[in-house]
């Protein structure tokens, strides 16, 4: 299997939110240079003779670097991209530029994927975000401008002491938008983070439900699909990328504490920038048996709505699926967790939000 989807990490960003666990850095000058050369050195070593059905630079925000920087990297990677291939750019609001926008156009970014999180200003401001209200929507109508069509917009529910009517507000604004694609997370606290040292909680699972729930009813009254557990689209627009990730195909990974998927190995890169900038990229490595990789394939295929088709599991397993699990998949039926249809092993609603007890069972 050749690896068909190439993702890019920028680490760097403007300012550092309160609940943020991603591998991410204040954006200095003089180390976003040496960054980019090692970089680029990276993605040359690994994409060798590839091209890619989908690329994604992610962060950290990518908007952050400067122009000429943003440019070489974009410039570097768009050879990379297949005829017709997805190319996506993470944003954030406060450094969506109109040149950033002509810098990405001409290097064929055809997807850009941006963090509204709340349309509070109380909320922006807690959570330690850099930019408005007003300044998302601007970046949105800014980018709708200059042709792009294909937008996410990213939403965090489940903030502290959040209630249904608040959540109600934050849709609308989000809706509002008029993009695509709408990614939503629940907000958790993790440690090191500065939530996690104001001792800020997460949402109990009782009113996290409830929130999702409002979230998937309005989102579906709107005409979204939710495709993924945490994503809905309007049809056509599902992010290539990511469902490299679900499909549990294999991809390249590069930069700062970047995970990757070749010749069936995992692999997660140092966060470590001092060795990064030095050529040591690897941190750890994990090599796949079989249960690891029926593992990866079910924690992986079963948060899509449309689950996997059993023809594509023998393929490439060796083996039927039902011939193995058939007992399991009658309970899991009966417990209304999974769905049979059209040759397809798909979770139900209750499935998507039940994985673990689908998981469970299929590997007890
Ligand atoms: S902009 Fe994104 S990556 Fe950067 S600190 Fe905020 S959440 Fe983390």
């Amino acid at each position: 299997m050749k690896p068909s989807s190439l993702y890019v990490h920028i680490p760097f960003c403007s300012s550092i939110c309160a609940y943020c666990d991603f591998c991410k850095l204040l954006y200095r000058k003089e180390f976003a240079f040496p960054y980019v050369e090692e970089l680029l050195k990276e993605v040359e070593g690994k994409a060798k003779g590839l091209s890619f059905h989908t690329i994604y630079v992610g962060g950290g925000t990518p908007t952050c670097l400067e122009d000429p920087l943003f440019e070489k990297v974009l410039a570097f990677l768009s050879p990379y991209l297949e005829r017709n291939g997805e190319f996506t750019i993470e944003a954030n609001p406060e450094s969506l530029s109109k040149e950033k926008l002509l810098i990405a156009k001409r290097f064929g970014v055809n997807r850009i994927s941006m963090g509204l999180e709340s349309s509070s200003e109380k909320r922006l401001k807690e959570m330690g975000r850099g930019h408005t209200y007003e300044e998302a929507k601007k970046a949105f109508a800014l980018a709708k401008e200059m042709g792009f069509s294909n937008l996410n917009a990213d939403l965090i529910y489940g903030l502290p002491d959040e209630t249904l009517e608040e959540l109600d507000k934050d849709i609308d604004a989000l809706l509002a938008l008029d993009v695509p694609h709408l990614s939503t997370y629940s907000l958790t606290v993790n440690e090191g983070t500065l939530f996690y040292n104001k001792k800020i909680k997460e949402a109990d699972d009782n009113d996290a439900a409830d929130q999702y729930e409002l979230i998937l009813k309005r989102f579906r009254e709107a005409g979204y699909l939710r495709y993924e557990v945490s994503n809905f689209a309007r049809p056509g627009f599902e992010s290539q990328h990511n469902l490299t990730y679900w499909h549990d195909e294999e991809y390249v990974g590069c930069g700062l504490g970047a995970s990757g998927y070749q010749d069936e190995v995992h692999y997660t890169n140092t966060r470590n920038l001092t060795k990064y900038l030095k050529g040591e990229y690897l941190d750890s490595q994990e090599e796949e048996g079989e249960q690891d990789r029926l593992e990866y394939y079910f924690l992986t295929n079963l948060r899509l709505a449309e689950g996997f088709a059993l023809e594509e599991f023998e393929k490439r397993f060796g083996f039927s699926f039902l011939a193995k699990y058939q007992k399991e998949v009658d309970s899991l039926i009966k417990d209304g967790l999974l769905l049979l249809e059209q040759k397809r092993v798909k979770p139900t609603d209750k499935g998507i939000l039940l994985l673990d007890r689908i998981l469970l069972t299929l590997f007890k």
